[in-house]
């Protein structure tokens, strides 16, 4: 196959292999026939916030991710937020830098302090190898995050909890349908939070939900995204305005029937990506362990530049002209950022070496398989050119 594939990209003056530009992302919404007459029952109802479909929703995904609770909230980060005012957790949380800066935003909201523990740079989820050697008498609990949906190793994970008295918590932001040795997640830990932003697997537009098997942590959550109050206006504790609407639960419901379909029609595409640029040096996956299935929120290749022949910067500068967009998440790594680096204390190589060099390719439920061929066409004869692109490129980028 690849044989074919000799033509100039179009950096070099090549023709452009995609009609039209791709994008990162883009959400995957219900027909829209099958959410308008809810839509304006919901709108001509009156009962337009947290009301009988949230509940549903609630329902559902309890039902569907095998947990007793689900606990709808505004968006992802206020369910973080919530989840550690809620557990009344004190002094230093461990939490990897590789990771969406709302994950550490929600323990700067409570006045803790994160404990950067670096990656693996095969999975870029967090090394739970090491994460013994960051606990101290401080720590309160070990905050993980399925990167792109991948799980983090969490039976590991819970037993260091275990031996040290330590809450977990998880980001499962991404990882809507991801399986852990066969079993869904949204049942681990003290409380794991999703998010249901556009860019994500599953979309309500807007929002988060939170999973506990805690119904007591379930109710303070109910409360705490309603000021705190409980029904006395005299409250609990401090809560956040932070309730789901009943459009986007509405949107939600909708989506989440399709969510199996989603999950697998993602991994096919990756598939697709795989099987086509695995065979160029320099290009690696980020490794799913055995019996683990990831939802695939991104595809992330890391770019060995002594390998590639080009480093990821202008890879990207190379797609980019192609009409193919990337991103580079996350870079920086929250303890390269303004806001964390003076929480950094420990050196992070994994991180960094996987932040300088991640390259997350287009990836949406929606897309054509053929698509994905011409990405990875386009890949190809950059690949093939890499010689002459390094050196036009050094005084264009
Ligand atoms: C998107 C994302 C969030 C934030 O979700 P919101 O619903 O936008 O607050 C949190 N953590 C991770 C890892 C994310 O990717």
């Amino acid at each position: 196959m690849s044989l074919i594939w000799h033509d100039k990209p179009v950096i070099l003056g090549g023709n452009p292999i995609l009609e039209e530009p791709v994008s990162i992302a883009r959400p995957t919404l219900p027909e829209i026939k099958k959410v308008q007459d809810e839509f304006c029952q919901i709108y001509h109802s009156g009962m337009v916030t947290n009301s009988n479909y949230v509940q549903r929703f609630e329902e559902r995904v309890a039902d569907y991710l095998g947990v007793k609770e689900a606990v709808c909230v505004s968006s992802c980060t206020s369910g973080l937020m919530l989840v550690i005012r809620a557990l009344e957790l004190t002094g230093e949380v461990i939490i990897p830098s590789f990771t969406f800066f709302a994950s550490g935003h929600a323990l700067l909201w409570n006045n803790l302090k994160p404990v950067f523990v670096d990656c693996l740079p095969s999975t870029y989820n967090l090394n739970h190898n090491i994460i013994n050697e960051h606990i101290t008498p401080d720590t309160s609990a070990i905050m993980a995050v399925h990167i792109f949906g991948n799980p983090v190793e969490i039976e590991s994970i819970q037993s260091i909890a275990n031996d040290n008295n330590l809450k977990v918590i998880i980001d499962s932001a991404h990882a809507i349908g991801t399986r852990y040795k066969g079993r869904l997640v949204g049942s681990f830990g003290d409380a794991e939070v999703f998010c249901l932003s556009p860019t994500k697997v599953l979309t309500a537009i807007e929002g988060g939900i939170i999973t506990t098997n805690d119904p007591v942590l379930a109710k303070r959550l109910r409360i705490g995204r309603d000021y705190g109050n409980s029904g006395n206006y005299d409250c609990e504790f401090l809560g956040l305005s932070a309730r789901m609407e009943e459009f986007n639960a509405l949107i939600g419901l909708k989506g989440l029937e399709d969510i199996e379909e989603i999950v697998a029609k993602r991994s096919r595409l990756v598939n697709v990506y795989q099987e086509n640029i695995c065979q160029i040096p320099g290009i690696s996956f980020q490794q799913i362990d055995a019996g683990n299935a990831s939802s695939y929120k991104d595809l992330g290749i890391i770019i060995n530049r002594d390998d590639f022949g080009l480093d990821r910067d202008q890879l990207a500068y190379a797609l980019d002209i192609e009409g193919i967009a990337t991103k580079k998440y996350f870079h920086p790594p929250l303890h390269q950022q303004k806001l964390y680096s003076r929480y950094q204390q420990h050196p992070l190589p994994a991180t960094e070496y996987v932040s300088n060099n991640i390259l997350c390719l287009p990836l949406y439920s929606h897309m054509e398989e053929k698509i994905v061929m011409d990405i990875c066409h386009a890949i190809w004869r950059i690949y093939r050119y890499r010689e002459e692109i390094t050196r036009i490129s050094s005084d264009r980028m």
